[in-house]
């Protein structure tokens, strides 16, 4: 009966009456603040005890802590209503984030801020400022480049740099090419003296470092027939 409840108003869990005591209301049971906070309370990660029901709870990827337990792992800076970074199991501000966790360039050695743009490779970071052309010192940015000697070089560096130069055009040559007496040309490069036809893949001949087809060899040097004119090849 209505008397009965009014006389009996006891902790929905040990049972203890709760006439004069501060009580917890849950889904419409009451229960005494020992009880309800064994029962439902978090523990806080940081003192390990209880997060009662009197405080605030702040939770975060489902880990709970007091509000003066919420500090920066680093600095013991509050982190309520700040910005903050998880670093495995620790939260830390975002200050000490970056100067304990953040990358340091491998260019200028200062710290790479979160959310800036860097370039990383094999393990080392750069500002995308700092990450430039050992050659021509300019930011390689989306570039492609190539690395060499712990050196990062834009293709045009390396190429200058580092490829083979026909002796003829003096450009790098970077596919192909052919080796006439030690030395590197582009197909295109490598003709005949006489025809300027390529000669690479072809038979030829020299003379006075000169190479000639056969045809323009014979015609030039071969020792002619006297009757007819036309070269005495073999
Ligand atoms: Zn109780
Ligand atoms: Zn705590
Ligand atoms: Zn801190
Ligand atoms: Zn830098
Ligand atoms: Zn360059
Ligand atoms: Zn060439
Ligand atoms: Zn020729
Ligand atoms: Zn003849």
């Amino acid at each position: 009966s209505d008397t009965n409840m009014t006389e009996r108003f006891d902790c929905n869990h040990c049972q203890e009456s709760l006439f004069g005591k501060k009580y917890i209301l849950r889904e419409d049971s009451p229960y005494c603040v020992k009880c309800y906070e064994n029962l439902y309370s978090n523990t806080c990660e940081e003192c390990k005890k209880p997060i009662g029901a009197d405080c605030k709870d702040l939770s975060y990827k489902e880990r709970h802590w007091h509000e003066t337990c919420f500090h920066c792992f680093q600095c013991k800076n509050p982190l309520v209503d700040k910005p903050f970074a998880a670093k495995e199991e620790h939260l830390l501000c975002t200050d000490c984030y970056s100067n304990e966790y953040s990358s340091k360039c491998n260019e200028c050695k200062k710290t790479i801020m979160p959310g800036t743009r860097k370039m990383e490779y094999k393990g080392n970071s750069w500002h995308e400022t700092c990450f430039i052309c050992y050659r021509c010192q300019q930011p390689i940015g989306t570039k492609s480049f190539i690395p060499k000697d712990n050196q990062n070089f834009c293709v045009p560096c390396y190429e200058k740099q580092f490829a083979m130069q026909c002796v003829q055009c003096k450009k790098a040559i970077t596919t192909g090419g052919v080796t006439y007496r030690e030395q590197p040309w582009h197909k295109e490069c490598f003709v005949c003296t006489g025809c300027k036809k390529q000669l690479s893949g072809q038979r030829f001949t020299s003379r006075d470092e000169f190479a000639y087809c056969l045809s323009c060899f014979c015609n030039l040097y071969a020792k002619k027939c006297a009757g007819c004119t036309n070269p005495i090849s073999g």
